[in-house]
């Protein structure tokens, strides 16, 4: 096949366009061509069809996804190779890239499923049949006994949380998570398998929490009283949940936040309550390729230990990707999934 297939985003309250595009003749040193196999619609794509979060238009959206090398101009990646990779593209050499450990600070950063359509080769974005790979993106191999649907979400949602998680208080001993989708799952299941016995998770829909027991989370419905714990992880996406957080925290505590991803999030919290409660808060924005590499060794080691399975709903085709955004609001599934 020497064409690609693309579903275009063109604007809020439009349909996807279907379009062909030739297939690249010739790769440059180090980019991969991927053929996709399944990709998943995460919230911030919601939110950017949804006009909550601008994009360059026309666009290829999408970022989580799973797939096999077409064609590669890259040592060690070859064609056949069952794939995942960073959803970030980063230059190497720059300050945030080679001295603060933070690629996806780079100064030249470029993420899938957020670039104009003239971009490169065009072939940005997950919601497609082919992704080409720039040389500065980390490729990960998927081991084969892990599903498209298990794999797809790792290399955004999965490997955040893993970022979240890398540094914890010591000792911790009891977890408070704030936030029950995706992330939050990821978030008590990951601990649960680390070995910390009380995870609990708050939400303010009862429905929300009902997925967080079989992943290890003990669910907790907002303004329900609240354990004293070492840690908590903000996933909730709101400012409003700060205050509780805080309160919850024993003296020493660590605070994650990773959830409030828009600027819609102002504070209103004492200085002296950090000061005085010796509080460490940490920010933590995507991630590097070492998270992402984690998750995937996490998702093989622990693939039988929780039902993955009933998150990601079975495969749309790639032309029903509107249905599948609808489907994506009825919140039935953690993610929808479509196949080219
Ligand atoms: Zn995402
Ligand atoms: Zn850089």
């Amino acid at each position: 096949m020497s064409v690609a297939e693309v579903l275009v985003f063109t604007g809020v309250g439009r349909a996807f366009e279907r379009r062909e595009v030739p297939l690249p003749e010739r790769l440059s040193a180090g980019e991969v061509l991927v053929a996709i196999d399944l990709a998943t619609i995460c919230g911030s794509d919601l939110h950017t069809v949804e006009g909550r979060r601008s994009a360059p238009v026309p666009c290829v959206l999408g970022h989580e996804g799973v797939g096999h090398v077409v064609a590669s101009q890259r040592l060690g990646v070859a064609p056949g190779q069952r794939v995942t990779w960073t959803l970030a593209d980063s230059c190497g050499h720059c300050s945030p890239c080679s001295r603060w450990r933070l690629p996806q600070k780079c100064e030249h950063l470029f993420k899938y499923g957020h670039a104009a359509w003239g971009d490169g080769h065009g072939l940005n974005g997950c919601y497609a049949s082919h992704v080409v790979l720039r040389p500065g993106t980390t490729v990960v191999p998927v081991p084969d006994g892990l599903s498209d649907g298990l794999v797809a979400p790792a290399n955004c949602a999965l490997a955040t949380v893993i970022n979240a998680l890398e540094v914890l208080p010591d000792p911790c001993e009891r977890v408070l998570i704030q936030g029950s989708g995706l992330l939050g799952i990821y978030a008590a299941a990951w601990l649960k398998c680390r070995g910390i016995e009380e995870i609990y998770c708050v939400d303010l829909s009862a429905e929300r929490l009902a997925a967080m027991p079989a992943f290890g989370g003990q669910p907790i419905v907002a303004g329900q009283a609240m354990p004293l714990v070492d840690l908590v992880l903000e996933l909730a996406g709101t400012s409003q949940v700060i205050n509780d957080g805080v309160r919850c925290l024993r003296p020493g505590g660590h605070y994650v936040w990773a959830g409030m991803v828009h600027p819609q999030t102002p504070l209103d919290l004492m200085g002296e309550t950090v000061v005085k409660g010796c509080l460490t808060v940490r920010g933590v924005h995507n991630y590097a390729p070492r998270h992402l590499v984690a998750g995937l060794e996490f998702l093989a080691q622990h693939q039988q230990r929780f039902p993955w399975a009933g998150l990601v709903s079975p495969p749309l085709k790639l032309a029903e990707l509107d249905l599948a955004f609808d489907l994506t609001r009825q919140r039935r599934w953690q993610r929808v999934s479509v196949r080219p």
